[in-house]
């Protein structure tokens, strides 16, 4: 009888493996949201909603032979999944991708996709009567945004605000300045070096007064607070034997198991492997934890096994300013407009997700 393998989150993680997993056991995947999130496109979407018909993709074809359940996990064990229904999903391998939450319009408030969804057009409207954008958070996110807006709409003035005193400070300086060039060239003034003192909300956009650490006051139309993303990890904080790490990550040990619990096993941006919070860190983890879950169906020992080896500090990035512009890192070399948008900037993975979730 194939092995029972309950997959808790259906983000990155859990779709990509509970599909590599479909033919070879019994599936389970819990997500109580009705549609995939596709993140790095919300940030393009804030600026055109159309895409969002192709970003928000439905579970209902992922699968052949496993399930999705569309319910909250409360609780695991060594046995399996308790969800908040009451039901128990039995297990002989659980694997936890519950992910994170980050900003409004770019990821949905608990499972409430409609909620998206209004966000998206509330804040797109904002947007297009705004003629003065603060963001605040020069990371990924908040740097693509000064770029999609920039890009589609002209006319705006966008000001990027970051207490680092250049883009992408942990990364070779090329990528941050070729960034902040790219920016400045579309237009968008960068206020390097300087906090925010005064935000009103870490989550939601609204119009306002920012007071910064020069001193300077700002007033802006739309202020979008882009400060990165917080770990969803209550199911793993209440498992024997956790230890916390930052933006209230997991540590995972080099088998990415979470806690004294063997047979659970925790990835993406709720576990802490030594990764970043991207795609690029589950696109790594994915093929071990396949290859792993695959050996140990087979009965092999798990410490007979290679142990997972995070990225390091090579992990490509690909940062795209609109469709046509941007930077990325590409673990020698950091490449310029060409490749970014080849890579990314296009399409921005859209048609890959969406032929992941079966839709085309
Ligand atoms: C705007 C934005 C743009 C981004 N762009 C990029 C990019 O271009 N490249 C890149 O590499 N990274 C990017 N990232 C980061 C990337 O989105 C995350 O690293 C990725 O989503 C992590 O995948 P995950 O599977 O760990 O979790 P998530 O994608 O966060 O998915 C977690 C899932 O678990 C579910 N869940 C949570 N709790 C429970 C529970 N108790 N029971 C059942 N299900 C639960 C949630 O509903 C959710 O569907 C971006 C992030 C944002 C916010």
């Amino acid at each position: 009888m194939s092995k029972r393998i309950v997959i808790v989150g259906g983000g990155y993680v859990g779709v990509g493996l509970a599909k590599s997993l479909d033919a070879t056991a019994d599936v389970t995947l819990i997500e109580p949201r009705s549609h995939f999130v596709h993140a790095p496109a919300m940030i393009r979407a804030v600026a055109d909603p159309s895409l969002l018909d192709r970003v928000l993709i439905p579970y209902d074809r992922l699968l052949e032979n496993g399930r999705v359940l569309h319910a909250r996990a409360t609780g695991i064990d060594a046995t399996g999944v308790t969800l908040d229904d009451g039901q128990k999903v039995e297990a002989d391998y659980i694997v936890v991708g519950t992910g994170s939450s980050n900003a409004t319009p770019f990821k949905p408030v608990g499972d409430d996709i409609e909620g998206l969804r209004q966000a998206n057009q509330r804040i797109h409207q904002q947007l297009k009567a705004a003629q003065t954008i603060g963001i605040v958070g020069a990371g990924a996110v908040g740097t693509e945004l000064a770029g999609e807006i920039a890009y589609a709409m002209p006319d705006k003035k966008i000001t990027l605000i970051s207490d680092t005193d250049r883009l992408f400070p942990t990364m070779p300086e090329k990528l941050g300045a070729s960034l902040a060039k790219k920016l400045q060239d579309a237009g968008v003034t960068l206020k390097l070096g300087n906090r925010a003192e005064n935000l009103q909300s870490m989550t939601e956009p609204y119009a306002g007064q920012l007071r910064l650490s020069d001193g300077s006051e700002h007033t802006f139309d739309l202020i979008f607070p882009v400060l990165g993303s917080r770990a969803s990890s209550e199911l793993l904080e209440a498992l024997p034997d956790i230890q916390k790490s930052t933006a209230n990550r997991i540590k995972v040990d080099q088998w990415l198991r979470p806690s004294s619990l063997p047979n659970v096993f925790a990835a993406g941006d709720v576990a802490d492997a030594g990764d970043s919070m991207t795609i690029v860190a589950a696109s790594r983890q994915l093929p071990w934890l396949t290859a792993t879950l695959k050996g140990l169906m087979a009965d092999k020992p798990l410490d007979t096994m290679k142990p997972y080896k995070p990225w390091g500090p090579k992990a490509p990035i690909l940062v795209p300013l609109g469709p046509k512009r941007g930077s990325s890192f590409l673990g020698l070399f950091t490449a310029g407009d060409f490749l970014t948008r080849r890579l990314k900037g296009e399409d921005l993975f859209v048609t890959r997700y969406n032929k992941l979730l079966n839709r085309e």
